[in-house]
């Protein structure tokens, strides 16, 4: 942790995103700005066009700002300099200006990494979905260690990763396996009581799992339910949405403040 100089001059946050109105970020920051008497201001952004994202940000006189969806690969595209990581993925959705010029990280994946982490004895990982979540998350867990496999609806999206070397399947071509953990990584009971995949592949490999994830926050997704039903412990997104913040929360203040005193503040906009 570095020692606190801190500018008293106001310095101004914003998400960029399309729709924007439903996220949090606003809420986990200001509340922690607060808490740690930073002089930091955070506010929501709607974004139409990603193409006008750098532009937007110097306009408005941003210090930083979070990317969500559909902009993240805009946002890479904004940035002067990418730290590797968001090189390497290609999705940028956060950013911090640093002397005129734009500096890109991705928060999401390590932040998806912790929430998991705080499962037990976990090597084999089946992903259902494959967008642009699973992508960067993947990304890290392979860099972690651990062994991912990724199921998805359609063909389409399995080519990336089968290049980059990850076993694929569809629904199709599925052959049942044991793995430690199944994660959720579609937008399936988001805003519909589907499940991620057919309910016969589900009940195979829920029974092996020891647990069970979804990205999606907030709400009990049918897949949270099933696996319950089989009696296996589960996490929602809310972890992995609260730990990304933290860690963008972390470039936004140049690392002044760790990672715990951060949470005890940020946290509370879960509760409320
Ligand atoms: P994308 O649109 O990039 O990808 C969607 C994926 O979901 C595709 O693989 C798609 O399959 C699959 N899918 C969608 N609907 C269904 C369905 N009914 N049945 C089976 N598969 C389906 O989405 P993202 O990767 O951007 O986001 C995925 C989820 O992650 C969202 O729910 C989002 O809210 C959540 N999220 C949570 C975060 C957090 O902090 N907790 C952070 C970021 C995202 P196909 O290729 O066949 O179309």
């Amino acid at each position: 942790m570095k020692k606190r100089k801190i500018n008293n001059s106001k310095q101004l946050f914003a998400i960029f995103g399309n729709p924007v109105s439903h996220s949090k970020s606003p809420l986990m920051h200001n509340l922690t700005f607060q808490g740690l008497n930073y002089p930091g201001c955070y506010t929501r952004y709607l974004l139409e066009k990603g193409e006008k994202l750098r532009e937007t940000f110097f306009v408005l006189g941003l210090k930083g700002a979070n990317i969500t969806v559909p902009h993240k690969e805009h946002a890479y595209r904004a940035c002067d300099h990418l730290d590797a990581f968001a090189q390497k993925v290609g999705a940028v959705n956060t950013i911090v200006e640093k002397e005129g010029k734009l500096y890109g990280y991705n928060t999401d994946a390590p932040g998806f990494l912790r929430a998991i982490s705080e499962f037990d004895n976990v090597k084999t990982v089946l992903f259902l979905g494959a967008g642009g979540t699973a992508r960067s998350t993947s990304a890290i867990l392979r860099d972690e260690g651990y062994d991912v496999t990724i199921l998805n609806r359609s063909e389409g999206r399995l080519q990336n990763f089968k290049e980059e070397g990850f076993k694929t399947a569809t629904f199709e071509s599925f052959e049942p396996a044991s793995f430690d953990l199944i994660i959720n990584m579609t937008s399936a009971g988001l805003e519909d009581d589907l499940l991620p995949a057919p309910k016969a592949i589900l009940d195979q490999v829920i029974p092996s799992a020891k647990a069970c994830f979804d990205v999606i926050y907030g709400k009990e997704t049918p897949f949270l339910k099933l696996a319950k039903s089989h009696n296996k412990p589960t996490k929602d997104g809310s972890d992995m949405l609260l730990y990304q913040g933290i860690i963008a929360f972390e470039y936004f203040t140049d690392h002044q403040y760790g990672f715990d005193e951060i949470k005890s503040f940020m946290k509370r906009a879960f509760v409320l």
